[in-house]
């Protein structure tokens, strides 16, 4: 740029330099031309005036001599005189007639004429002027010519060469350039030493101020012969850029940690690094605000699930809830095809290397990091502890290693999430657990009788809604009493969770059961299909129940029996409460027959109870 202005500079100066020298060639030559007219009119003044006391004093014959000793003067190329006819005619001769086109134009009109003629080399100046006859005091020609006065006697003419005006204009030209080149080389040294300075100046502050929109903070080293003002706005420069730099490596320092970048391995912007750090941390903080007034655990999750596809457009991830304790998995979230370990996760939580190491897993090049997993896809498994004893795995897979490479930069602000969840996550844990302890048995782990009239009030609307079935079994072991009176509670106890889980192993896992209290129990067949349906699971559970060898003491083997009633909802009856009563009835029944029978409930069942 700088460069550009001097060469502009110049061009300028030489122009205004043409333009001056041009002006003041033409005035000169205008001036010149002016002068060189008014010496030939001058000088035809003094040719009329000799020739007029020439011809009073009647010395004609020296005319010639006159005209002869005028044109030698300097500068007069020719001189010359006409005579009009008027006055040859009077003195009987033809001397001194008109020469050319001019002199008889001016000899008619009476009217002085004078031509430039320039060439390259030289500029000459034509003047011719008239004498008219005059009839004055001191001079009358009338006297002596027989003309009106005014008429036109005769002409002189004059050439003079005023070529020297050009010389002296091509030396002024000379002497303009000389000048002209004296500023351009002064005006050069000047710009070098003065102006020069500011032009580096800015282009290195156009450089830096590039440079610390991208990220890189350098200091500004001031050119020298500037002002002192320059000098210190470039030390408030460098001021400002120390503050920035140290503001943005503090913020990258402390925030790192939530914005998963690694300053070693990217060359990034720090400014637009810092509002991405401000404006994740506020997500973050309001994501955090949110899931604390969550209702549920899967709330929770659900939160998560669009926070990994809105903000990190993850496409496949699943969530797995490992409960090292129970040793169970319970699949949370799920998005895409993702879990290509699911088989052996499910059956054997414990092989799930994330939870084991609890740390990271993922796809490496050469060989698979996780032996389990089943597929050709890149993974990222990350492993979050909830409590003591569960472990949530977020397992994401990638199409290609490009998205896999993405994922691990984002990873830790990912993590900033989870790690935000834990703690909320943890105290829903807590809260489920006690809940579920609430509504749980003690002995056999199995639902209670509070459990079995809450989640009625939801499961029973919802039967209704979908038009399904139930399978209502009521059972009760047979003559109990004498196991706790031979063997003690002990063996009663272990009769009792035996039974317990003869039960959950034989029916669905979305059916409920529930110990009713005592050695009563119920299980809700939930949508089951048919009435025959329900009698056979009952009969498969009294089967199992008389084929199982309970081990008492000293090798002993004892083995129980037990009476089932069945009532189906809501074939039996609209209310929950009335099937409940009739599935007892049965049972009461299958008691009275003898024992180890399944009974279905029909009406009559009413009346004999009442009867008894
Ligand atoms: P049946 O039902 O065939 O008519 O005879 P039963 O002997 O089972 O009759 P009953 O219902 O009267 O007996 C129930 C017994 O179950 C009484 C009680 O001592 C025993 N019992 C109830 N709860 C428990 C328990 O938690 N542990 C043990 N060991 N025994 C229990
Ligand atoms: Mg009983
Ligand atoms: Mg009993």
């Amino acid at each position: 740029m700088s460069r550009n202005i001097v060469i502009n500079s110049v061009l300028i100066v030489i122009a205004l330099a043409i333009s001056i020298t041009a002006l003041s060639l033409y005035n000169l030559r205008n001036a010149g031309i002016k002068s060189a007219i008014h010496n030939a009119i001058t000088i035809s003044e003094t040719v009329k005036s000799g020739l007029t006391s020439y011809m009073v004093n009647n010395n004609m014959h020296q005319v010639d001599t006159f005209i002869q000793s005028i044109s030698n003067m300097k500068n007069v190329d020719k001189l010359w005189i006409s005579r009009s006819d008027i006055v040859n005619k009077q003195f009987g001769h033809t001397r001194d007639r008109a020469k050319d086109k001019i002199d008889e134009d001016v000899l008619e009109t009476g009217k002085m004429y004078y031509e430039l003629e320039e060439s390259l080399a030289r500029t000459i100046v034509r003047v011719t002027i008239p004498y008219n006859a005059v009839a004055e005091k001191g001079i009358d020609c009338l006297k002596c010519h027989n003309v009106a006065q005014g008429t036109t006697l005769g002409t002189i003419s004059l050439v003079l060469d005023i070529s020297t005006l050009k010389e002296i204009g091509i030396e002024s030209i000379y002497v303009v350039s000389l000048f002209l080149l004296v500023t351009i080389i002064f005006f050069l040294l000047y710009n070098k030493k003065y102006i020069m300075p500011y032009f580096r100046l800015y282009e290195i502050f156009k450089i830096n101020i590039s440079k610390a929109t991208n990220g890189s903070f350098e200091k500004i080293a001031a050119p020298k012969g500037l002002s002192t003002d320059i000098i210190s706005l470039t030390d408030e420069y460098n001021n400002l850029l120390q503050i920035f730099k140290d503001t943005t490596s503090d913020i990258d320092k402390k925030l790192q940690v939530y914005t998963g970048y690694k300053t070693s391995t990217m060359i990034r912007n720090p400014l637009k690094e810092s509002r991405e750090i401000v404006d994740n941390l506020s997500n973050l903080y309001q994501f955090k605000k949110q899931i604390e007034l969550d209702s549920t655990i899967d709330e929770i999750y659900n939160r998560l699930k669009q926070i990994l596809i809105n903000r990190f457009h993850l496409k496949n991830f699943t969530f797995v809830e490992i409960d090292n304790k129970k040793n169970k998995t319970r699949k949370v979230v799920e998005k895409g095809n993702s879990l290509y370990c699911e088989k052996v996760i499910k059956t054997t939580p414990e092989f799930c290397r994330c939870a084991r190491i609890k740390n990271d897993v993922v796809s490496i090049k050469y060989h698979n990091s996780c032996q389990y997993y089943d597929s050709d896809k890149y993974y990222y498994c990350i492993n979050l502890d909830i409590s003591k004893d569960v472990t949530l795995i977020i397992h994401i897979t990638c199409d290609t290693i490009e998205e896999l490479n993405h994922l691990k930069e984002r990873v830790t602000f990912i993590k900033s999430y989870l790690s935000e969840s834990a703690p909320v996550l943890e105290v829903k844990l807590l809260m489920n657990a006690l809940k579920e302890s609430a509504f749980k048995d003690g002995l056999t782990g199995l639902y209670n009788r509070k459990f079995l009239d809450e989640h009625s009030k939801k499961l029973i609307p919802q039967i209704r809604r979908e038009n399904l079935d139930i399978g209502v079994l009521m059972l009760d072991m047979d003559h109990f009493k004498a196991v706790n009176d031979e063997y003690g509670h002990d063996i009663g106890d272990k009769v009792l969770k035996e039974l317990a889980v003869i039960l959950e192993d034989t029916v669905r896992e979305s059916d409920i059961v529930v110990r009713y209290g005592g050695e009563e129990f119920i299980v809700l067949l939930v949508n089951i299909k048919s009435e025959e349906n329900a009698l056979s699971v009952a009969n498969k559970i009294a089967q199992r129940v008389r084929e199982n060898e309970i081990s008492v003491y000293a090798g002993n083997k004892l083995k129980k029996t037990i009476s089932i009633g069945l009532s189906m909802f809501p074939k039996d009856s609209s209310s929950f409460d009335t099937i409940i009563k009739n599935a007892d009835m049965a049972l009461y029944e299958a008691k009275n027959n003898g024992r180890d029978k399944v009974v279905r409930f029909r009406e009559e069942h009413v009346t004999s109870v009442e009867l008894f």
